[in-house]
């Protein structure tokens, strides 16, 4: 690979390889991006891996911080900010999750081993020179996942690895090849042993991948998702999921309310849902308001008081989802909708409590927050403009009645 050729960020960081091998080590750019630059793709975080021992990268570097020493990586703050970690084996796996125990070892070939699929075990020089120890580039050029080494040892090393690689058939359209997929089959149970939070991270990077489709049958047809968090019924409506326009989602949020969306769980079956695949309370927020929307948008275009209490965003958001429903998004009108919208939250309200009780000659009570609620939902409808005068008189009226 000729060094013109890589991106900025390799670029940059050559100086750090340099200082590694000047002091004696070995040191090489490794993982994910090694992959992504040979399939032209862009790049989202530059992995260094050397034979010095975490003491021996922090002797060299005068600013690092220990994020993960245990594991043998160091975070090295020059201009940019770099992970180094210690070339390791992970020899003692328990349960079938994540080593117990790491050792660090001075041979790149040991430190390759350990990884997952041959298309994320090169290694690449500081000169260019790329090291594939398992014919990952033959498996890159056919379109080929395949599991370094034997692949039923490597999934009973780490039963994620499985789900890895559905989501890699997802992001980048390659196929499982023939021994993967099988151990795959065989050893699907396996994933039960598995946190929730791993497979989750996983299981959301399948779901945005451009190719969902392949992902998600791969998905039925290996039984993974059998071993899922309250997926084990749902094969079916996985793979009428799988049928939709193969338009790539664009958020997380997107990704769970279209799948709550198939398989028939609006309202307060969200909740328990994402709680049991341990989403955060921010993201079960988000979820419940764009399933929400969406079933009002499935019945016609969103009414203005809807728009106001999903946010641009989210009506944004609900709108795009109407491409796997047959219709086009109107992103325009929507967002012109809702510029419209004559407040956008309570605080422009013209009229507020202090307003009312200074006004009404009434006692404090749960009239004050009804009022400001009918008097929003009347300037949202546009029935009463929002202006003091005008609202004071609806508000009177109201209290009359
Ligand atoms: P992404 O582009 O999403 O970051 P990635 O392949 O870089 O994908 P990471 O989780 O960042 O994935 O892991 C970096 C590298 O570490 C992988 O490319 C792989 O070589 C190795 N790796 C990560 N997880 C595992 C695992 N469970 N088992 C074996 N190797 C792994
Ligand atoms: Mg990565």
């Amino acid at each position: 690979m000729k060094l013109e050729q890589l991106p900025l960020e390799y670029q940059k960081a050559i100086p750090v390889l340099q200082k590694l091998e000047h002091a004696g080590y070995e040191a090489y750019f490794v993982g994910g991006s090694v992959r992504d630059i040979l399939l032209h793709q862009e790049i989202h975080d530059v992995d260094i891996a050397t034979s010095a021992f975490p003491q021996e990268i922090k002797a060299l570097f005068p600013r690092t911080i220990d994020v993960g020493i245990e594991h043998g990586t160091v975070l090295v703050l020059e201009e940019e900010q770099y992970e180094i970690t210690t070339f390791r084996t992970e020899s003692t796996y328990q349960d079938f999750r994540r080593p117990d125990k790491v050792e660090f070892v001075r041979s790149l070939e040991e430190d390759l081993k350990r990884r997952d699929f041959t298309i994320n075990a090169f290694a690449l020089k500081e000169d260019g020179k790329i090291i594939d120890l398992f014919d990952g580039l033959a498996d890159l050029h056919n379109h080929v996942l395949r599991a370094v080494g034997n692949p039923h040892e490597r999934f009973h090393e780490d039963a994620l690895r499985m789900m890895r690689g559905l989501r890699f058939v997802s992001q980048l359209g390659f196929e499982l090849e023939l021994e993967t997929v099988e151990a795959i089959k065989e050893n699907h149970a396996l994933l039960g042993k598995i946190s929730v939070e791993r497979i989750n991270i996983e299981f959301v990077k399948m779901l945005l991948g451009k190719n969902r489709r392949a992902g998600l049958q791969a998905f039925v047809e290996t039984e993974c998702y059998i071993y899922c968090p309250n997926l084990s019924e749902q094969g079916e409506a996985l793979l009428r999921m799988a049928d939709l326009p193969e338009v790539p989602l664009k958020t997380e949020s997107q990704a769970w309310a279209l799948l709550l969306n198939q398989l028939g769980l609006a309202g307060s079956a969200v909740r328990p849902f994402l709680k049991s695949w341990k989403c955060s309370n921010q993201m079960i927020k988000e979820v419940q308001a764009l399933v929400q929307g969406l079933t009002l948008r499935q019945q016609g275009p969103l009414l203005p008081m809807s728009l106001y209490q999903l946010g641009e965003t989210a009506a944004v958001q609900v709108e795009e989802l109407m491409v796997y429903f047959e219709k086009t998004p109107e992103l325009t009108k929507v967002k012109k909708d809702y510029q419209e919208l004559p407040i956008k939250s309570l605080r422009e309200l013209a009229i507020d409590g202090k307003i009312l009780l200074a006004t009404m000659e009434r006692k404090p009570g749960q009239w004050v927050s009804e009022a400001l609620q009918s008097a929003e939902e009347a300037v949202i409808n546009q029935v009463v403009k929002n202006e003091r005068e005008a609202l004071l008189t609806y508000v009177k009226e109201q209290l009359s009645n």
